[in-house]
């Protein structure tokens, strides 16, 4: 694909090589227009680096359904009472409030790529130069069977912050002795993969805190291993012995029937009662994507790996859990990386800025009881084969003393803190 440089630039513009413009031009012209949807991990930091690095020759119109934002990134920790709903929820007023960008909160309801337009639900069109689509997934409820939107009000996925986490938690507070949790856990590839057995985690963490030696977490895989899986298996045997069981899908045979309201899950092999259960669905990127003809049959949205570049539309960026970013997981450390490569490519693009290739980081923390964390992680680049490959891995061992796992536990506080106030410069 062509990269935009000015000249190309100059021709989207309709104006000849004799009228070559300078970025201080450009201005002149009328500032270029990013357009942003989505306000989350990934939407909320190129909103900010565009307007911060941009020094107002960019206008950024960020839009975003919800006036607040809950961040899924330690919403187990709520879940298991080791943070508050407020310490996870997060408002727009400091991004709001920057020069250049305006935050718009509402639904965007479609794309014009034709017409370089995005509508949103009020009616209004705004028009772009650039589109960065962040909207984050949504999720499959019919892939497990049984299972729908208002299901979730009784049996919730939680897989989306806010009201869905709060009644996840409310519904294990409500627990006595005795009654059990079930989790269905979601097939690859899904936001955050450690983050089911973080969450059980978290909830063994509760049960132990409130003494309830009689309940049990089963935990019902759709796939065959997962994420940290020997770190998880050593801490739930150390801290919560006989709590909790794992069934990958050759023990289960498959889930047959999720019937929220009997708190029951149908397999292969036998029927599992929950008093809670936690039934978390495949997952694609948000449906504006779709809509706007940006994913491909795996539902997600491919991209070009050394600049987050849609390879379906050169003016559209797609960030976070909606891109098909290669070896990187989806999680809100990865779609702030990505972010910042998103932005620096728009302002090349729109202001002739330097562009340095591409850098990509994650890590993602887990927390399987107080002070005793986890972590795994890597650096990325684009590859020569076109995808997003790790440059170099780490991993927590098993094993470790307490005092590496409360090291480990302080670093996830610290990124908490950082990328919180990347995304919203509060
Ligand atoms: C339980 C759990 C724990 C997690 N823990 C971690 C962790 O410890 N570390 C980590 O890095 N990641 C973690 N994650 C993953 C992380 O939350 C996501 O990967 C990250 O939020 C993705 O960022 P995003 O910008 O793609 O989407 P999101 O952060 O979900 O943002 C998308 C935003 O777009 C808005 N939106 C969607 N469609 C539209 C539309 N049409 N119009 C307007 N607005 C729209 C939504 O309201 C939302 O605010 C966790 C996830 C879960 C579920």
């Amino acid at each position: 694909m062509k990269k935009m440089n000015r000249r190309t630039f100059n021709s989207l513009m309709g104006l000849g090589a004799a009228s070559l413009l300078s970025p201080s031009m450009v201005m002149a012209q009328g500032k270029p227009k990013v357009v942003i949807i989505g306000g989350g991990a990934g939407g909320a930091t190129v909103a900010r680096y565009l307007a911060k690095d941009g020094a107002g020759a960019i206008d950024v119109t960020l839009i975003e359904n919800s006036k607040t934002y809950t961040t899924c990134f330690f919403s187990n920790l709520y879940v298991g009472d080791v943070r508050n709903f407020d310490s996870i929820t997060h408002s727009y007023d400091s991004l709001a409030a920057m020069d250049g960008l305006s935050v718009v909160h509402d639904m965007a309801t479609g794309i014009d790529r034709d017409a370089k337009t995005v509508t949103v639900a009020g009616g209004a069109k705004i028009p772009y130069d650039r589109l960065v689509v962040s909207p984050g997934i949504d999720l499959i409820y019919d892939s497990v069977p049984g299972y729908s939107e208002s299901a979730a009000e009784i049996a919730p996925h939680a897989w989306q912050g806010g009201p869905q986490t709060e009644l996840l938690k409310a519904k294990l507070d409500a627990l006595e002795n005795g009654q059990n949790i079930v989790m269905v856990a979601p097939p690859n590839p899904y936001r955050c993969p450690p983050g089911p057995y973080e969450r059980v985690s978290m909830m063994a963490h509760t049960l132990k805190t409130r003494g309830f030696t009689d309940s049990t977490i089963t935990i019902l895989d759709t796939k065959p291993k997962f994420s940290k899986q020997g770190l998880f298996t050593e801490g739930w045997e150390a801290n919560y012995p006989g709590v909790v069981e794992w069934l990958p899908p050759e023990i289960h045979g498959g889930i047959l029937n999720v019937d929220a309201a009997a708190g029951t899950v149908e397999t292969d092999l036998d029927t599992f009662e929950g008093s809670l259960l936690n039934v978390i669905p495949a997952q694609r990127a948000g449906a504006i994507a779709s809509t706007a003809g940006l994913t491909n049959d795996s539902g997600f949205c491919p991209i070009e790996a050394g600049s987050m570049r849609s390879t379906v539309d050169e003016n559209v960026f797609v960030i976070g859990d909606a891109s098909i970013a290669g070896a990187m997981p989806k999680s809100g450390f990865s779609a702030n990386s990505q972010a910042k490569v998103a932005a620096m490519n728009i302002r090349g693009d729109l202001l002739d800025a330097r562009v340095f290739p591409a850098r990509y980081a994650n890590t993602c923390w887990s927390l399987i009881s107080p002070e005793n964390g986890v972590k795994v992680g890597a650096q990325y680049e684009a590859g020569e084969d076109g995808k997003i490959v790790a440059t170099s891995k780490f991993i927590s061992q098993a094993g470790e003393e307490a005092s590496v796992r409360s090291a480990t536990y302080q670093e996830s506080i610290g990124w908490y803190d950082s990328i919180t106030s990347d995304m919203f410069g509060a």
